[in-house]
């Protein structure tokens, strides 16, 4: 390639760096300053694409994966994106085994990019044959030259953070971030930023975002596994019904739920008010936020990062559905619907 031409050599070097967006609308009655860490700038669109690289090139770097080889995951849909996509740049098969609760957006993505995907159904146990992490484990122990990235136990996903999204919140916020404001799902995106960030200030609140239906805030405050505290819930990617390793719970300062309902329309008004087409989890984190402001827990000095995980796009049938929306209860009328669809 010319000197002259700017062009990058594949969209893996567009990995990372995801801007630092200052909120205002959103958050307008709170105290303090709050920006969005937007990581559906990355090229796969979301936050996963770091984990994806990172964990990859670990195992080249160990020897452990040569191009041919298989690259298995259990996947909500983003962390099987981002690996799919690796996977093309870097010449491996890619094989995921994702919830039937994962939209069918996310599912046809996954195939867009080549991946073998494998629909395990939602609502079983995690031991259970048919369940994702039961069918990737199979599949491994199957297929002769596979890997099994293993993102809910995997110390290489908290560190892809640690040497990446921590580093670049604290230079783009000059190190005056005083509360990060993370969902929790592997747990590997709160626990890597919060490792780096109280390195350098112990001092910065580590706020995890929870759904109601998961373990992960009453296994935090009571380091018991409580299962009368799992149920089903609409939000995807956020909480779970077991304990990740890939979660460090002492480095997260408090967790707090969010109901389906809320975090839906929260994220559609982020929309609405600040033009950022975000996920189902941007709106259960700032949700999250609104009901810590309300519990007084930011004043006027507080500069309050929160992480946006990914896309609106890979929601399309689900929050940013109108008919869905009605159909979970979710629209009190269709009012606010008919408002905006004009029949002409
Ligand atoms: N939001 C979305 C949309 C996700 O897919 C995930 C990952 N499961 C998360 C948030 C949570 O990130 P982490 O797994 O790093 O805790």
């Amino acid at each position: 390639m010319s000197d002259n031409i700017k062009a990058y050599n594949n969209v893996l070097e567009l990995i990372g760096e995801t801007p630092l967006i200052k909120l205002s609308k959103t958050v307008e009655n709170f105290p303090g300053n709050y920006y969005a860490k937007v990581e559906a700038f990355n090229p796969g669109h979301s936050s996963k694409d770091r984990i994806a690289l990172h964990i990859i090139e670990e195992a080249e770097r160990k020897g452990i994966l040569k191009p041919g080889d298989t690259i298995i995951e259990t996947t909500s849909g983003n962390t099987g994106f981002s690996i799919a996509m690796v996977s093309r740049i870097k010449g491996y098969d890619c094989i995921l085994a994702v919830s039937s609760k994962s939209s069918a957006d996310k599912i046809d993505m996954l195939k867009s990019m080549g991946a073998k995907v494998y629909v395990c159904p939602a609502n079983v146990s995690a031991d259970d044959p048919r369940s994702y992490y039961q069918v990737a484990k199979r599949l491994h122990d199957e297929i002769k030259n596979s890997i099994y990235i293993n993102q809910y136990f995997n110390e290489l996903n908290m560190e892809a953070h640690y040497l990446s999204t921590g580093p670049e919140i604290w230079n783009q916020t000059a190190g005056e971030i005083t509360h990060l404001v993370a969902c929790s799902g592997t747990g590997g995106t709160i626990s890597g930023t919060a490792r780096f960030l109280k390195e350098q200030n112990p001092d910065i609140q580590i706020l995890g975002v929870d759904a109601y239906g998961s373990v992960l805030k009453k296994y935090h405050e009571t380091q018991e596994f409580d299962k009368d505290e799992i149920y089903p819930y609409r939000i995807e990617g956020l909480g779970k019904n077991l304990i990740p390793t890939a979660t460090d719970f002492d480095a997260i300062d408090s967790f707090t739920k969010v109901k389906d309902e809320e975090a839906a329309h929260t994220a559609r008004f982020i929309s609405q008010t600040e033009g950022l087409f975000v996920g189902y989890t941007s709106g259960a984190a700032l949700q999250a936020t609104k009901q810590l402001a309300a519990e007084g827990v930011f004043d006027e000095n507080s500069n309050v990062v929160i992480i946006f995980p990914d896309h609106g796009s890979r929601y399309m049938s689900k929050i940013y559905n109108d008919e869905w929306m009605q159909d979970q209860g979710f629209f009190d009328s269709k009012s606010t619907a008919d408002q905006q669809h004009i029949e002409y």
